[in-house]
C-alpha cells in the first residue's frame, strides 16, 4: 500500500491531448484542482495523481487517449502515483463501456463535471475508488475560473465563447459527444478578455465548433459582429482571430466588421470539408455548397488581404475519383494560405459510418498526400510575391544570439497550425510579447524567415 501524501500539496500530472477547445478544459480543470489545494508537476514519476484530458472524434485520436491512460496507469503501479483520473471526450463519449473497459483507471468525468475534478482528487487520495461522474448529455457552459493557468505557453490565449454543436454534418462524432451549441454571455467573454489582456497575452483565438453561430442560441441579439465590436472597444494594440467557421457563416457583414475593427486579423478559418455538391451532400453538408464554391473569390474581394485558411475531407463514401478530381481543381483555384487535410474515419453512430460506397483506406491516404501535394505548388507562387514585404510580428518565446533571433508569429499564422515566423535582428533584450516590424526573407516550408524593422 503507497504511503498516503498530504492532500494539501500533492501533485497533479496533467496531460492534455486535442484541440485547443480540450485544452481550454484543461485550463478549467486545473483551476479546480488549485481550488481544491493540489499543485501541479510537470515530471509525471513524482505525480501523485494522472490526470489525462481526452479527446477522442476520431480513431487516431482515441487510440492516442487510450494509450495515453495506459501510460499513465503504467506509472502508477511503479512510481508514487496512487490514482489515474479520466477526462473529457473520451468517457463522454463512451459513458456506459469504458470504466468495464479499462478497469485500471480510478476515476472517469463526463464533460459536465470539470469543475468536480478537485473533489474527485481528493476522493481518490483518500483511498476512494474507483470514480464515475458521467453525468449523460454535456448541456453545461463553463466560465473561466478567476485562477486560469493559461496552458497555451505564449503570448496568446485561447478563448472559449461558445460550446457543442447544432450542425449535423454525417462524419462527425462532435455533438453527441459536445451536446448542443450554447453561447456564453458576450459581457462575461469581454470580461475574460480584459483580464487576459491585463496579464500580458496579445491575441485572443476565439473557438468554438463553429465560432460563426456564436449568439444565434441567444435572445439579447449578440452575435459574432457585436462580439468583435466589443472586444474592439476594449481598445489598445492586440490581436482578435477567428477560429473554426462555418461556410454560411462567413457574412458580408462579418467580413465588414472585421475590416472595421484594427484589432481583428484577416484570417478565417473555415473548414470546407470537400467541394463536389453529391460529396457535400452525403456529409449532410450540402447547404454549404454554393458557399464553399464562390467563399475565396468573395471573401478576398470583400476583404482584401485576407488569410485564409480550411480544412478537406477525404474519403468520405462517395467519393469517386471524379468528386475527387473536382476537389483538388477547387483546392489549386482557391489558392489557400494555410490547408489541413484528413481522411475519413467512420465513427459509430454517425450517419456516414453507415454509408455505402467508401473508398478503401490506402485511397483514402493516397488522396490525402495529392491533395497536400497540390497545396504545396499553389504555395510557392505566393511565397514568392510575400518576399520582401513588411508585416507585424508578435514574438512568442526569448530571442536568442548577439542580434536577437526570436520566433513568433505574424497575423498570417494562427498558433499551434500555420508554422512560425523566425526574425533575426530583434536585439538581445527582446522578450515574449514583444511587437515589431518585419520584413519576410523566405519561406521554409510553413514557417517565414524575416528580418527585424
Ligand atoms: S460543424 Fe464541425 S463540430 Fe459541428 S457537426 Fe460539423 S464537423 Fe462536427
Amino acid at each position: 500500500m503507497k504511503k498516503a501524501p498530504r492532500n494539501s500539496g500533492a501533485r497533479v500530472g496533467v496531460i492534455s491531448l486535442g484541440c485547443a477547445k480540450n485544452l481550454v478544459d484543461s485550463e478549467h480543470l486545473i483551476a479546480s484542482l488549485f481550488r481544491a489545494g493540489l499543485q501541479l508537476t510537470a515530471n509525471p514519476d513524482e505525480a501523485d495523481l494522472l490526470l489525462v484530458n481526452t479527446c477522442a472524434f476520431i480513431r487516431d485520436a482515441r487510440e492516442e487517449a487510450i494509450d495515453a491512460v495506459l501510460d499513465a496507469c503504467r506509472r502508477k503501479e511503479k512510481g508514487p502515483c496512487r490514482g489515474v483520473i479520466v477526462t473529457g471526450c473520451l468517457p463522454q463519449r463512451y459513458r456506459h463501456q469504458l470504466a468495464r473497459a479499462m478497469p485500471e483507471a480510478d476515476a472517469f468525468l463526463g464533460l459536465d463535471a470539470l469543475d468536480r475534478v478537485g473533489d474527485v482528487a481528493l476522493r481518490l487520495l483518500r483511498g476512494e475508488g474507483p470514480i464515475r461522474d458521467i453525468p449523460g448529455e454535456a448541456v453545461r457552459l463553463f466560465e473561466p475560473p478567476a485562477s486560469r493557468v493559461v496552458l497555451s505557453g505564449g503570448p496568446f490565449a485561447y478563448v472559449k465563447i461558445a460550446e457543442g454543436c447544432d450542425h449535423r454534418c454525417g462524419f462527425c462524432a462532435i455533438p453527441g459527444i459536445r451536446g448542443r451549441h450554447r453561447s456564453r454571455p458576450q459581457d462575461k467573454i469581454v470580461a475574460e478578455a480584459e483580464e487576459l489582456l491585463g496579464r500580458g497575452i496579445r491575441e485572443l483565438n476565439l473557438i468554438s465548433q463553429d465560432s460563426t453561430f456564436y449568439g444565434r442560441d441567444r435572445k439579447d441579439g449578440a452575435d459574432l459582429c457585436t462580439l468583435l465590436e466589443a472586444l474592439g472597444r476594449i481598445g489598445g494594440r492586440f490581436w482578435i482571430r477567428i477560429l473554426y467557421g462555418y461556410p454560411n457563416g462567413i457574412t458580408n457583414r462579418l467580413l465588414d466588421t472585421m475590416g472595421a475593427i484594427p484589432q481583428v486579423c484577416r484570417y478565417l478559418d473555415v473548414p470546407v470539408q470537400h467541394s463536389h455538391p453529391d460529396v457535400l451532400r452525403l456529409m449532410r453538408r450540402g447547404g454549404t455548397t454554393r458557399d464553399v464554391a464562390c467563399l475565396p473569390e468573395r471573401v478576398r474581394a470583400r476583404l482584401p488581404g485576407v488569410v485564409l485558411r480550411t480544412t478537406c475531407l477525404v474519403g468520405h463514401p462517395g467519393e469517386s475519383e471524379a468528386a475527387f478530381r473536382h476537389l483538388k481543381r477547387y483546392v489549386e483555384a482557391s489558392s489557400f494560405d494555410h490547408l489541413g487535410v484528413f481522411a475519413f474515419s467512420p465513427e459509430e453512430g454517425t450517419p456516414s459510418a453507415g454509408l455505402k460506397a467508401r473508398p478503401r483506406s490506402a485511397t483514402a491516404e493516397r488522396r490525402r498526400e495529392e491533395l497536400l501535394d497540390v497545396q504545396q505548388t499553389v504555395l510557392d507562387a505566393p511565397a514568392l510575391a510575400w518576399t520582401g514585404a513588411p508585416d507585424e510580428f508578435l514574438l512568442e518565446k526569448a530571442a536568442i544570439g548577439p542580434d536577437g533571433t526570436g520566433v513568433g508569429r505574424t497575423r498570417r499564422q494562427a498558433p499551434d497550425v500555420d508554422g512560425h515566423t523566425l526574425v533575426t535582428g530583434l536585439g538581445r533584450r527582446a522578450k515574449p510579447g514583444m511587437w515589431s516590424g518585419i520584413r519576410y526573407t523566405a519561406r521554409q516550408g510553413i514557417d517565414w524567415l524575416a528580418t527585424a524593422e
